[in-house]
């Protein structure tokens, strides 16, 4: 899977893009919004044109993006290079058949579903979210895949934030992001 690219080196500063909140949504934590990052075309653009260099030689059977930010860079993402899209959902949300899977969040738990039917059978799927922190959410969601049939082969975010040690629960599962921060 390719690695991460360096947005300043590649002639876009998404740096400046993305707005940064702190204390939001509870003291202490500085909230990465790509709000400013959908509310700018060239950023968008960026980020969506990014997504299909990075992944244009690769196979991949279908995207599994997770909500609700992570819709807003799997669709277009997916429409340009022809991939099928699966939505992981909070539970309830999916009117068909689903599975599901419970995880821990920082208090309490959430459960994710998606559309059995819908996931490829012994097929390589993508997962997309617009952040990565804990890796949490990813994690439920590959382990979702594997237990629909299918095969997780990698993790895009648009930001990463590593210091939050995503990596422990993803093994090796390749994880790309186009910028990462190291602090909150
Ligand atoms: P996690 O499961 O810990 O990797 O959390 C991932 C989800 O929480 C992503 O879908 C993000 O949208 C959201 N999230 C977590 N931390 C932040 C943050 N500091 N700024 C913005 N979004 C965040």
């Amino acid at each position: 899977m390719p690695s991460a690219e360096n947005p300043v080196s590649s002639g876009f500063n998404l740096d400046d893009a993305i707005r940064k909140v702190p204390d939001f949504p509870k003291p202490g934590i500085l909230f990465y919004d790509i709000t400013s990052v959908i509310a700018n075309p060239d950023a968008f653009r960026y980020c969506v044109e990014s997504m299909a260099r990075l992944y244009r030689s690769e196979r991949i059977d279908a995207v599994a993006a997770i909500e609700s930010r992570g819709f807003l860079f799997a669709a277009p993402f997916c429409e340009r290079l022809g991939i099928p899209l699966l939505l992981v959902r909070k539970k309830g949300k999916l009117p068909g058949k689903t599975i599901g899977r419970k995880y821990a969040l920082e208090y309490g738990e959430a459960e994710i579903e998606m559309h059995v039917d819908d996931i490829p059978v012994g097929g390589r799927v993508l997962i997309i979210d617009d952040l990565i922190a804990t890796g949490g959410t990813v994690c439920a969601t590959a382990e979702l895949l594997r237990a629909g049939g299918a095969e997780p082969v990698g993790v895009f975010a648009v930001i990463g934030l590593p210091f939050l040690d995503y990596t422990a629960c993803l093994g090796d599962l390749p994880v790309t992001t186009l910028i990462e921060y190291f602090g909150e």
